[in-house]
């Protein structure tokens, strides 16, 4: 099963995906990780990138349907994928329908995640992750069991996102609500689109996506 979780900079997808790998076998695949990974590394795909995501704005196509692309050819995607920030607009809709039907795939479900954009700057400003394995905690919303330490993997460092800024965040959402906000009628077109209520506590959130992809 092959889907998108979609919504805005802080609704939860990123939460919500390593909580279905755990539960369910599936792979995320977030262009946004994968972006940062390339841009740590100091790829020419990162080098194009790092201003672009700094300031809040979208990495062109060509950069973030290679990346998935590429991806897609290593296979092991376990039980199915999770898109988590791709696709953003009408383009990387189409290049998505293509990257899939190329290789014999379909998308089964797209998953929106609503929430009151008030509480989305509180989200953004107050998430961190685990430096080690990536696990995403957030200042009030979800701290570790044991302050400052990883519960997945004992690590004791963490980091925050340089883009993750009260300047920015005016910039992402204006960018959603402009560009990817409007492919969900392109995907209710299609019967695919099924809304969860991402103002509910983490658990639920996932139990509400459990219950959208089983029915
Ligand atoms: P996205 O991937 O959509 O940008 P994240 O999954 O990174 O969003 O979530 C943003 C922040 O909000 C994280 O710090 C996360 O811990 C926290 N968060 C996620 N879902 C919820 C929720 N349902 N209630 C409260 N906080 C949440
Ligand atoms: P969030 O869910 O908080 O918006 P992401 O981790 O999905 O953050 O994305 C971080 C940044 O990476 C975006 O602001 C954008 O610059 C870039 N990015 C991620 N995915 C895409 C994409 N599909 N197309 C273009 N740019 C992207
Ligand atoms: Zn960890």
């Amino acid at each position: 099963m092959n889907i998108i979780l979609l919504g805005p900079p802080g609704a939860g997808k990123g939460t919500q995906a390593s909580r279905l790998v755990a539960d369910r076998g599936m792979v995320q695949l977030s262009t946004g990780d994968m972006l940062r990974a390339a841009v740590k590394a100091g790829t020419p795909a990162g080098l194009k990138a790092k201003a672009v995501m700094a300031a809040g704005e979208l990495v062109s196509d060509g950069i973030v349907s290679a990346l998935i692309g590429e991806r897609l050819d290593e296979g092991q995607t376990g039980t199915g994928v999770i898109f988590d920030g791709f696709p953003r607009n009408g383009e990387q809709v189409e290049i998505l329908d293509q990257l899939l039907a190329e290789r014999g795939q379909r998308l089964d479900r797209v998953v929106e995640l609503t929430v009151d954009e008030g509480v989305l700057t509180e989200r953004i400003v107050g998430r961190f992750t685990c430096a080690q394995c990536g696990e995403g905690y957030h200042d009030r919303f979800k701290q570790p069991a044991v302050p400052g330490t990883c519960d997945v993997c004992g690590s004791v460092e963490f980091k925050r996102r340089p883009d993750d800024t009260a300047e920015t965040i005016a910039t992402r959402m204006a960018i959603y609500r402009g560009e990817t906000a409007p492919i969900l009628p392109l995907y209710e077109a299609r019967g695919l689109v099924h809304r969860v209520d991402g103002m509910a506590e983490i658990e639920q959130v996932t139990a509400a996506i459990e219950a959208a992809l089983d029915g």
